[in-house]
């Protein structure tokens, strides 16, 4: 879109003029990862000396069943090199306060305007509603999830394995309740 950058631009001047850290935080698929666009921003975040915060592709929301967003084995190998030269890049998975790996539940809690918790953005899951139940509880049931217990060492919605095969909803839930925890995990797909 066309001045959509220069706004953003501002934006950023305008949030740190105020004193605010910030970071860029685009999210990297298959179809960018490798193009000009996103090379110009990794540069133009390093001339103004701000971190960027990588989401990896996943197919959910409005690109669910989309599998193609996905990043490739070259394109994860790709992105590895990328963040290991070059230190205000990073991932995900590499910005928590205790250790690498998902901080999903561990560190993150996210919570949807009518009061559903998620372990993470792309995780259409709900474990519980602040409505009915104390965070407190509804975190401990995250955390008895063997995906979400520790600190998973890829990104479960995005890097190939059971939880992005089996378990993520990938279809759009718009103007649909998410599915709770016991709909998701008592019906996976066959492995
Ligand atoms: S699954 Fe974990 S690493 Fe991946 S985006 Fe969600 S919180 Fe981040």
């Amino acid at each position: 879109m066309a001045g959509a950058f220069a706004a953003t631009q501002r934006s950023f001047d305008i949030a740190r003029e105020a004193g605010l850290l910030v970071a860029a935080v685009p999210t990297v698929s298959h179809r960018n990862l490798r193009t000009e666009g996103f090379r110009a921003l990794v540069e133009w975040a390093r001339r103004e000396d701000i971190l960027v915060n990588l989401s990896m592709a996943s197919p959910v929301g409005n690109w669910a069943g989309n599998e193609d967003c996905l990043l490739t084995p070259d394109d994860l190998a790709f992105l590895n090199d990328l963040v290991a030269r070059t230190p205000h890049v990073r991932r995900d998975f590499e910005t928590n306060f205790w250790q690498l790996g998902c901080g999903a539940a561990t560190e993150k809690l996210y919570f949807t305007p009518f009061g559903d918790v998620v372990p993470c953005p792309y995780m259409h899951i709900s474990f519980g509603n602040v409505r009915q139940t104390p965070v407190r509880e509804i975190r401990e049931k995250m955390l008895a999830n063997r995906f979400l217990r520790g600190f998973a060492p890829a990104c479960l919605v995005a890097e190939p394995g059971e939880f992005l095969d089996r378990y993520l909803p990938k279809e759009l839930l718009q103007d649909r309740p998410l599915p709770t925890a016991e709909e998701v995990f008592r019906a996976a797909r066959p492995g």
